[in-house]
């Protein structure tokens, strides 16, 4: 079936105000989804996660009802990640796998939303390869979806519409969270750091901050309605309100947080180059901060670091890591590594192996590198073979592992307050949840429900999980 395209595609110049706007729903969708199902696939980060609830949100305020599984929905949406190539080949691959539904229902929508939608050569691929897509929007007008999912039913056409610009803000958004006592709060949005590497300052926009008392208004609305744990998000926290002119702003903003008295409190992801020793100080002094922290390094070496545009040494990060441990000893660490970025020779791995073995990480997210097309990185010659590459990441993670197994043993015998999520995914007749510490605990216990906060005395560890029993 041929369908007209209706394509806008706006490009600003990627430097200017930030817009500050409000959500406005207007009446007339509420009527868009009556008798109609819908289903939000999420790829990628935690973003994303978040972004998958505003559209539940909304979705839910056009009377359309929440499915999980693709077959049975009306709405199809496809929130996609941009991170890494394979990201995108897997989205690709999910469009081919699932053409059939949308054949055998051509009353079907899907919807292709997020990251790969801001990649002019993703929408000519989409419009040329899956042109069985119907709305193509991106990152900077998920406001304006209501608008767009009723122009594709009134006209019957694909509509592609996508902003190139630095973003805004737009408040009130409605949301559906996926958990009544988890909650992912967006503080900013965007990045100014332009790691050589990374295509999210392309896809998402500049750094701009929401202003505290929207933030801290969400999180009493959560708490009101029985929540435990907010995720502060954004993708360089510790660069919270630098837009606004803040002095301190994240620090600030963390102690206002904490001060809600909400019982858990997290942040991701962080920057060793914008962390403030005041933040320490916070982490330390409010107990429902947790302490535990997600610091990317990405490299143990500096002529790495360098080129990879990260904007500060490994003996800052060692600092940073050794101040953490200093005043907070109980911190747990996890952090992202990549291996076999552009010209890494054998040495400079080595030094990424000495990293490892002087922070002794609770958890890596290791990845071999692969080019993004539009970021500087994609231009340097990608010369270290890939069966390199695949041989660092699993020394690598043979070495993390090793650490995190003996870290995780000092924890037996120990109680650990949990926040139970119901039954583990793997077996259904033990519970599990994550401790302060962000460990994934797997105990046996009677009458609990999820959303509880547990203590659990810690019988066994692995690698990357504890075994226990309530007590
Ligand atoms: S800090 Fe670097 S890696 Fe992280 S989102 Fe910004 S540009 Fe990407």
């Amino acid at each position: 079936m041929n369908k007209n395209i209706s394509v806008h595609i706006k490009n600003q110049p990627l430097v200017g105000t930030i817009e500050r706007d409000s959500f406005l729903f207007q009446e007339e969708f509420m009527q868009l989804g009556i008798g109609k199902t819908y289903c939000v696939l999420n790829y990628g980060c935690q973003a994303n996660v978040r972004d998958g609830e505003t559209l539940s949100g909304m979705l839910e305020m056009m009377s359309f009802q929440k499915v999980d599984k693709i077959e049975e929905a009306d709405v199809v949406i496809f929130n996609t990640c941009a991170v890494r190539q394979t990201a995108e080949e897997h989205v690709f691959g999910k469009l081919s796998a699932y053409k059939s539904y949308k054949e055998n229902h051509p009353g079907r929508i899907f919807a292709l939303c997020g990251c790969m939608a801001q990649e002019e050569n993703v929408i000519e691929r989409l419009l040329k390869k899956h042109p069985y897509v119907d709305l193509i929007f991106g990152t900077h007008n998920i406001d304006r979806f209501p608008q767009l999912l009723q122009r594709v039913y009134e006209e019957k056409q694909t509509i592609v519409e996508v902003e190139a610009k630095p973003g805004g803000v737009i408040e009130n958004l409605p949301v559906e969270r996926s958990s009544s006592y988890k909650a992912f709060v967006n503080i900013m949005y965007g990045c100014n750091k332009f790691c050589t590497y990374c295509i999210v300052p392309y896809t998402r926009g500049r750094e701009r901050s929401r202003l505290k008392e929207n933030i801290i208004e969400e999180i009493r609305t959560f708490q009101a309605q029985g929540g435990k744990e907010v995720t502060l998000l954004g993708q360089n926290v510790n660069a919270y309100g630098k837009d606004l002119k803040l002095e301190d702003g994240f620090t600030d903003l963390l102690i206002d947080c904490a001060k809600t008295g909400v019982d858990r409190i997290r942040f991701y992801t962080s920057h060793p180059k914008d962390y403030s020793v005041t933040t320490i100080e916070a982490m330390r002094d409010y107990p429902n901060i947790m302490k535990s922290l997600h610091l990317p390094v990405q490299s143990g070496n500096n002529e790495i670091l360098r080129r990879m545009g990260r904007g500060y040494t490994i003996e800052h990060y060692f600092q940073l890591f050794d101040d953490l441990k200093a005043r907070i000893p109980e911190i747990t660490f996890t952090t992202d590594i990549i291996v076999g970025f552009p010209g890494e020779t054998d040495e400079q791995f080595e030094d990424t192996l000495k990293l490892v073995d002087h922070c002794k990480f609770d958890l890596a997210y290791t990845f071999v590198y692969s080019p993004r097309e539009g970021t500087p990185a994609a231009k340097m010659p990608d010369d270290i073979p890939l069966s390199v590459k695949k041989e660092r990441l699993q020394t690598l993670n043979a070495r993390i592992s090793s650490y995190a197994k003996a870290n995780n043993e000092t924890y037996v015998g120990k109680t650990l307050e949990v926040l139970c999520e119901g039954p583990s995914k793997k077996n259904l007749a033990i519970l599990s949840g994550y401790s302060k510490e962000n460990k994934l605990v797997n105990f046996k216990g009677e009458n609990i429900q999820a959303g509880e906060l547990v203590n659990v005395e810690i019988t066994d560890a692995k690698s990357y999980t504890l075994d226990g029993q309530a007590v």
